[in-house]
C-alpha cells in the first residue's frame, strides 16, 4: 500500500518474492504428492526440497519436519500427540499452546519476562508422572527469549520431554534443534516471509507422535491430508531467504533501539516490555500510559501506520495482554502496550514515520491535560 508503513511483523510478515514465486511455480505443477505417476512425482519433489529447507532453519534433518497448515497446528500437535497428560507451559505462550489441551498448567514469568525456572523445577517435583514442558524461544508480544537450554536441562532431571514454539524466533536468531536439546519445535511459513497457512513441527527421532488430523498416510502418518503443494514450496523459499538474510536483523536491531531512545525521550515515563532481558532484534513493546493500546493504534493506523496492541479483542471486549499481565503489570499498564515489529523489507524512514505519528499522539495528550482542569 503507496505511503503506508507496515511496522506488525511479528503479525505476518510480507511474502518475500522468492516465496511468491515458489508458490506460483507449484501452482502451475499438476499433481498429488502422493500419486506415484511423473506428475505426483514433481509435486514429491516439491514438498521434499521444502522439507530440506524446513529442515536447515530448524537445523534438524529432513525426516523430523511434519508439515502441518500453520504454527497453531503444529502447537496442538505437539502439546495433544505425544499422550502426555501432564502439561506445564510457560504463562506468556501463544494461545494456540495455552489451550490446547485441557490439563495445560501455567508456569509463572519473572518480571523480566523469562520463565521463573524455581517453579518450574518446584512443578516438575510435585508429580512423578512423566511431563511434556513447552516454552516458546521468543514471546510474540514482548520480544523475551526464553532460557530453553536451561529449561531442557531442568526438565531432562524429571524425565520430561519438551516442546518449543520457535514461531517468532525463526530467521530472526540462529538456533538449532539438536543445540537447543528439545524434542519438538513449532515454525510457522508466515513469520518468516512465506504465504499463511502453511507451519511444520519438527519432532525428535525417538518420540512417537501420534496424529490429530487422521485419514490417511501422509506426513509419515503423523498428519493426513493431501499436503498443500504451493504453500510448503514458498515455505520452504522463505526459509531458505530467512536464513540467507539473517544478518540483516543487526541493522534492524539499531533501528529499533534508536525508536526506543527517541520514545523514551519524548516521553520518559514510556516502560519498554522486555528490555531487561535478551530478547529479538526486532521487536519492541511499547508501554505509554497515556491512552489505551487501541485507541494508540486506530491513531496510528488513520496515520497509514500498521502497528498492534498486545490486548485481545473478543465478543466486543478488550482483555489486557496474558503476557504482560503474567510479567506482573497492572491491567491498565498491559492494556496500555503497542508492540511495533521490523521485518526483511523495513527501511529506516519507516521507524522516523512512526516517530512523527506517535510525536503527535504524545503532544496532543500532553495539550490534553494542560486544559483539563483536573491535569
Ligand atoms: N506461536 C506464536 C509465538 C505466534 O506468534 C503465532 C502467531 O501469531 C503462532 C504460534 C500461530 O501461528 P499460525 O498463525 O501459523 O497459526
Amino acid at each position: 500500500m503507496a505511503d503506508s508503513v507496515y511496522l506488525d511483523h511479528n503479525a505476518t510478515t510480507p511474502v518475500r518474492p522468492e516465496a511468491a514465486e515458489a508458490v506460483v511455480h507449484a501452482m502451475g505443477t499438476v499433481g498429488n504428492p502422493s500419486s506415484v505417476h511423473r506428475y505426483g512425482r514433481a509435486a514429491r519433489r516439491l514438498v521434499e526440497d521444502a522439507r530440506e529447507s524446513v529442515a536447515a532453519l530448524a537445523g534438524a534433518r529432513a525426516p523430523q519436519v511434519v508439515f502441518t497448515s500453520g504454527g497453531t497446528e503444529a502447537n496442538n500437535l505437539a502439546l495433544r500427540g505425544t499422550g502426555r497428560h501432564r502439561i506445564l507451559v510457560s504463562a506468556g505462550e501463544h494461545p494456540s499452546v495455552l489451550q490446547a489441551a485441557p490439563s495445560v498448567r501455567c508456569v509463572p514469568l519473572q518480571r523480566d519476562g523469562r520463565v521463573d525456572l524455581t517453579a518450574l523445577a518446584a512443578m516438575l517435583a510435585e508429580d512423578c508422572r512423566p511431563a511434556l514442558v513447552s516454552v516458546m524461544l521468543a514471546n510474540n508480544e514482548t520480544g523475551v527469549l526464553q532460557p530453553v537450554d536451561k529449561v531442557v536441562t531442568l526438565a531432562r532431571d524429571f524425565g520430561a520431554r519438551v516442546h518449543c514454539d520457535a514461531v517468532q524466533a525463526a530467521g530472526k536468531i540462529p538456533f538449532d534443534m539438536a543445540s537447543l536439546g528439545v524434542d519438538m519445535l513449532t515454525l510457522s511459513a508466515h513469520k518468516i516471509g512465506g504465504p499463511q497457512g502453511a507451519g511444520a513441527l519438527v519432532v525428535a527421532d525417538d518420540l512417537p507422535v501420534e496424529a490429530l488430523v487422521r485419514g490417511g498416510g501422509q506426513e509419515r502418518g503423523q498428519r493426513a491430508g493431501t499436503e498443500s503443494v504451493p504453500a510448503i514450496a514458498g515455505f520452504g523459499a522463505a526459509a531458505e531467504a530467512a536464513v540467507r538474510t539473517r544478518g540483516m536483523m543487526r541493522t534492524l536491531e539499531v533501528w529499533r533501539d534508536r525508536l526506543e531512545d527517541e520514545v523514551r525521550a519524548l516521553a520518559p515515563e514510556t516502560a519498554i516490555h522486555g528490555k531487561d532481558a535478551p530478547r529479538l532484534p526486532n521487536t519492541s513493546c511499547i508501554g505509554w500510559t497515556g491512552m489505551p493500546a487501541e485507541t494508540q493504534v486506530m491513531a496510528l493506523d488513520l496515520a497509514r501506520v500498521a502497528v498492534s496492541s498486545g490486548s485481545a479483542c473478543s465478543s466486543g471486549k478488550v482483555h489486557a495482554s496474558h503476557v504482560l499481565t503474567a510479567m506482573g503489570e497492572t491491567a491498565e499498564a498491559a492494556g496500555a502496550a503497542i508492540r511495533v515489529s521490523l521485518g526483511w523489507n523495513s527501511a529506516e524512514g519507516d521507524v522516523d514515520r512512526f516517530l512523527t505519528v506517535w510525536r503527535g499522539l504524545v503532544a496532543n495528550r500532553r495539550a490534553g491535560d494542560l486544559r483539563s482542569p483536573a491535569a
